[in-house]
């Protein structure tokens, strides 16, 4: 028996099959006291969500995220998609009111004009007490949580946050209603649509961290925007991060590399034969997968 989807109650859900193992004991960056179960890739293609199955409750992820400390998602330089996010901002936002759910330390609005008025939702007490210190309105500490009428927000940014998320529907509804009349969400998360996460599935790094739980591509997000009276009026596909040809290659073959080596084993392929395979072979001794940062392997999606 498969778990139930999440997101559109489809009994008729199938198991891809074990998540990579956790790096020993880490959640977001940091040393975890328990060990968590890596547990299943689990696939709905009624609604085309991906999810990990048994995952911790968004009750339990947001107490984790709340000890967290005020250095794991900081950052000093400006990320590489804000600009783009500036960009979706200017050409969707209804007014120049903009709240970021799980802004951490406030960096992506501090970046933004001093004239807007900025809010942010966000667990980390630490994190969140050094936004505030920054100008940012902090209106809750969670999604499910935050008082709505606080909001009025012309748009509301989500960045790497829903992949954190079990319940996406209700986390996507509260959202909408947190926005003023013609606001728009502007979500970045990784993308399943994308030819790293098509090709190497449950074995990609994405799906290793912990604290990442549910996965996403343009057709889910088209339809969570019917089941809430709104439309998917952007999405492209983008690298989260700087590209630098020669670590993007290394990190590329590297993870390939592994997720051969899983899937010859689980086919059954005996151990001397695949030590015998030249380049794949270097990765029959690790344990963990390796990263692959530079992927062009994120959506940018508005919803309006
Ligand atoms: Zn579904």
């Amino acid at each position: 028996m498969t778990p139930a989807c999440p997101a559109c109650r489809s009994a008729n859900t199938i198991n891809c099959g074990p998540l990579p193992p956790f790096r020993p004991g880490v959640f977001g960056g940091e040393q975890l006291d328990a060990a968590i179960a890596p547990g299943d890739l689990v696939h709905c293609p009624r609604c085309d969500l991906r999810f990990r199955y048994p995952a911790l409750s968004d009750e339990a992820l947001t107490r984790l995220y709340e000890n967290l400390p005020d250095t794991v998602w900081h950052s000093d330089e400006p990320r590489p998609y804000w600009q783009q996010a500036r960009n979706l901002l200017d050409q969707f936002a209804a007014s120049d009111r903009v709240l970021d759910v799980g802004c951490f330390t406030g960096d992506f609005m501090a970046w933004l004009p001093a004239s807007w008025k900025k809010l942010g939702i966000e667990p980390s007490r630490n994190a969140a007490e050094r936004a505030a210190a920054s100008g940012v309105e902090m209106i809750g500490h969670s999604v499910a949580e935050f008082d709505v009428s606080r909001s009025d927000a012309g748009a509301i940014t989500v960045f790497d946050v829903i992949e954190h998320v079990t319940q996406p529907v209700e986390f996507l509804q509260k959202l909408k209603s947190a926005l003023a009349s013609d606001g728009c969400l502007i979500l970045l998360t990784g993308a399943t649509d994308t030819w790293p996460f098509r090709l190497l599935g449950r074995h990609y790094w994405y799906s290793s961290l912990p604290e990442h739980v549910s996965f996403y591509s343009v057709a889910w997000f088209e339809w969570v925007a019917a089941q809430l009276g709104m439309k998917v009026v952007h999405a492209s596909y983008l690298s989260s991060e700087k590209r630098e040809f020669r670590a993007w290659l290394t990190q590329g073959v590297q993870i390939a590399a592994y997720a051969i080596v899983r899937r010859l084993r689980e086919a059954g392929w005996p151990e001397g034969l695949i030590r015998c395979l030249p380049v794949i072979r270097c990765a029959c001794p690790w344990t963990v997968v390796p990263w692959w940062k530079q992927a062009h392997d994120h959506l940018f999606v508005v919803l309006k």
